[in-house]
């Protein structure tokens, strides 16, 4: 990955500073010092951190003086000594879940909904999309960036379209070390600022996406000029046309939670200078996946139902293979080919056994949640029934047929990471 990192402020190579405390397992360096012509940076726990807030100088020192696990401690923002007690004690252990490390993390890190990330309409539409995106600009041999990518749920959709492996970059540094762990294993991290000029060499990547994170944004416009810097194909060797995707952007003319700081669609659309983008409402997305199974990218969404829907998907590029209906591909980490998941019955269901079946019944966490993420009522179903033979055939990697494999498509199955929860 060192070959495409760039600084994000003199744009230069980094060398690793051999004259420093490093650390290597494998061929991958651990923890280490970077430099290039302006500064110095550390590599903590394999994330290069790559920005200069007061947390990464002090890693940084603390690397320098030969004591990375205070700088891995110091990264994952704990302070008081009994927090970064549980933290080291989950990280060390083998047996540890997502849950455990969010948990140890402390109260302020993550909202109570990552449980199920996996089945909000949010989701749903993200992950079909980048999916129909990146198999058609990343046909399986050029790289993805998901930037702002938390603990990399839409990461490990591009899992098996992104060679070599998709790189997550979040400012978060306790996020994209979860995106590496537990959610997306395989994937490469960086730690930097969507704030700064990206830290990547132009042309590195045939896909570079953003969700559920634009409209924190701050510098949108110098934003979307390093998006499309990185997959400008002229930068390139053999260029192909890439995609830019910004999933899931609030709306400023349509209220939503968490509102940000959004744009309305024609102020997102004057953001690209270089390639024309397209807007589309997420609700009429919605309604394709949950329809037909096929995401159709050749409509142009009026301007009424763009400025009528809270929430907003940008997709920009010059690849003739995007803007048409795509077929969306059922393959997931948790499919024989793809051994990174396993299936788990969709937490949202509280399940009772009754003989050789199980029931499920539809439960939501909180009512705010249930406003929130209501829409996932289109595809999951208020009661259904699985057969037990069936299910303990799929858990223990029989493929999926007939009445799962339908449950898999309304994800009242869920294929999660491996020790998610
Ligand atoms: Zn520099």
């Amino acid at each position: 990955m060192l070959d495409v990192l760039r600084c994000p402020y003199c744009g230069g190579r980094f060398d690793l500073v051999t004259s420093m405390f490093h650390r290597r397992e494998g061929d991958e360096i651990r923890d280490a010092i970077l430099g290039c012509h302006c500064c110095i940076f550390p590599i903590v726990a394999g994330i290069p951190v790559l920005h200069l807030r007061p947390d990464a100088t002090a890693a940084r020192d603390q690397v320098e003086a030969g004591e990375p696990d205070r700088a891995l401690r110091t990264m994952a923002g704990l302070e008081d000594g009994s927090q970064a007690a549980r933290f080291e004690a989950a990280v060390l252990s083998a047996a540890a879940t997502y849950k455990d490390i969010v948990e140890a993390l402390g109260p302020n890190f993550e909202g109570g909904y990552f449980l199920y990330r996996f089945s909000d309409p949010t989701y749903v539409v993200a992950h079909a999309l980048v999916r129909a995106v990146a198999g058609t600009v990343l046909h399986g041999n050029r790289r993805a960036v998901d930037v702002c990518g938390g603990s990399g749920h839409l990461t490990r959709s591009l899992m098996d379209l992104s060679k070599p492996a998709p790189v997550i970059a979040d400012l978060y540094f306790a996020k994209a070390w979860l995106a590496r762990r537990f959610v997306a294993p395989g994937c490469e991290a960086v730690c930097c600022d969507g704030n700064a000029p990206l830290p990547f060499a132009r042309g590195s990547f045939g896909l570079a996406m953003c969700s559920d994170a634009f409209q924190y944004i701050w510098t949108k416009r110098q934003f979307v000029g390093e998006m499309e810097r990185l997959v400008d194909p002229g930068g390139a060797a053999g260029g192909e046309e890439g995609a830019v995707v910004i999933n899931h952007t609030h709306n400023q003319l349509a209220w939503s939670p968490s509102h940000g700081q959004p744009l309305s669609p024609a102020g997102y659309r004057d953001l690209f200078e270089s390639i024309e983008p397209r807007v589309f409402g997420e609700a009429r997305l919605l309604e394709d996946v949950v329809a037909s199974g096929s995401l159709d990218l050749s409509r142009r969404d009026p301007d009424t139902t763009l400025d009528a829907d809270p929430a907003l998907t940008i997709v920009a590029t010059r690849h003739a293979g995007v803007y048409r209906a795509h077929q969306l591909t059922t393959s997931s980490p948790a499919s024989p080919s793809l051994p990174l998941g396993v299936f788990r019955i969709n937490p949202l269901y509280h399940t009772e056994r009754d003989g050789r079946r199980l029931r499920l019944h539809l439960r939501f966490p909180s009512a705010d949640y249930e406003d929130e993420y209501g829409a996932c009522r289109l595809y999951l179903p208020d009661e259904t029934e699985v057969d037990l033979a069936a299910w303990e055939a799929l858990a223990s990697g029989a493929p999926a047929a007939g009445d799962l494999a339908d449950l898999i498509r309304r994800r009242v199955i869920l294929d999660l990471p491996r020790n998610y929860y």
